[in-house]
C-alpha cells in the first residue's frame, strides 16, 4: 500500500516545521556573533577614545609647564631690568621681557584651547560609556534568550526528527532509496502538492494518468520532472476541478 495523500501531507509540514526549527537555531548564534563582533568594535572605540583623552591631559600639563618656564624667565628679567644701567641693555632687556610676554599670551591660549579639548572629549567618552553599558546589556540579554530558546528548540526537533521517522515509514520500502535521494536534494520541500493538475514543486504539469492514480491512491507518485514525492492538496481537491470540467 502506498503512502495515503494525508500520511504525505503531514510527512511534508513535519519536514517544513523541522526546517524552520533548524534555520532559526543556526540563525540565532549568527546574529549573536554579529552583535557581539559590533561589541567589541565599540569596546576598541571606547579604548582609543580614552588614550586620546590622556593625551589631551598630559598636552595641557606639558602647556602649563611651558607657561610656569616663560612666567620665572620674565620675573628673572624684570629683577635685571632693575638692575642694568646701560640704555642700551635696558632696551634689549624690554625687548626680551615683550617678546616673552608674546609667548606667554600664545601658551595660555593654547591651554584654553587644550582644557576645551579635554571638556569635549570627555563628554564623548561619558555618551560612548552609556551606549556601550546599554549595548552590552542589549547583547547579554540576546545571549540568554538563545541558550533558553535554543535548548526548547533542540527538544522539539529531536521530537520531530522522531515523528518524521515515523511518518516515513508509510512510504513502501520501494520507494524509500527514492525518497532519501530527493530528501537529500531538496531538504523540507522533497514533497509537494499536486494542485490545478500540477507539480507545486517545480510547476509542471502532472498527466492526466499520474492524478487518476494519486486520486486513486493505488501507486505512489513522482514528480516526471523535479522527482519529488507527490500528493493530493485536499481529498476530492483535483476530482471537484475534473467533475467540472
Ligand atoms: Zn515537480
Amino acid at each position: 500500500m502506498p503512502a495515503t495523500a494525508q500520511n504525505l501531507r503531514d510527512l511534508h509540514t513535519l519536514h517544513q516545521r523541522a526546517r524552520a526549527l533548524r534555520d532559526r537555531l543556526s540563525s540565532g548564534p549568527r546574529t549573536l556573533a554579529a552583535r557581539q563582533a559590533a561589541q567589541a568594535a565599540r569596546q576598541a572605540e571606547l579604548d582609543a577614545s580614552r588614550k586620546t583623552l590622556q593625551d589631551a591631559k598630559v598636552r595641557v600639563q606639558k602647556l602649563e609647564h611651558t607657561l610656569k618656564a616663560i612666567e620665572s624667565k620674565i620675573d628673572d628679567l624684570k629683577v635685571k631690568l632693575n638692575q642694568v644701567k646701560k640704555n642700551d641693555e635696558y632696551k634689549a632687556l624690554q625687548n626680551q621681557i615683550a617678546h616673552d610676554n608674546n609667548a606667554r599670551s600664545k601658551a595660555e591660549e593654547d591651554i584654553l584651547v587644550a582644557l576645551e579639548d579635554v571638556e569635549t572629549r570627555t563628554a564623548e567618552i561619558a555618551r560612548q560609556e552609556a551606549d556601550f553599558k546599554r549595548t552590552a546589556a542589549e547583547v547579554a540579554a540576546l545571549q540568554q534568550q538563545l541558550e533558553s530558546q535554543s535548548a526548547q528548540h533542540k527538544d522539539q526537533l529531536r521530537e520531530l526528527e522522531t515523528a518524521i521517522k515515523e511518518a516515513e515509514t508509510a512510504i513502501p520500502e520501494v520507494h524509500r532509496d527514492h525518497y532519501r535521494r530527493i530528501v537529500a536534494r531538496y531538504g523540507a520541500d522533497a514533497l509537494a502538492a499536486c494542485e490545478d493538475n500540477s507539480c507545486h514543486g517545480c510547476y509542471t504539469a502532472v498527466t492526466p494518468q499520474m492524478i487518476n492514480e494519486l486520486m486513486n491512491g493505488e501507486a505512489q507518485i513522482f514528480c516526471l520532472s523535479c522527482g519529488r514525492l507527490l500528493y493530493l492538496t485536499e481529498p476530492n481537491a483535483v476530482l471537484t476541478q475534473r467533475t467540472a470540467k
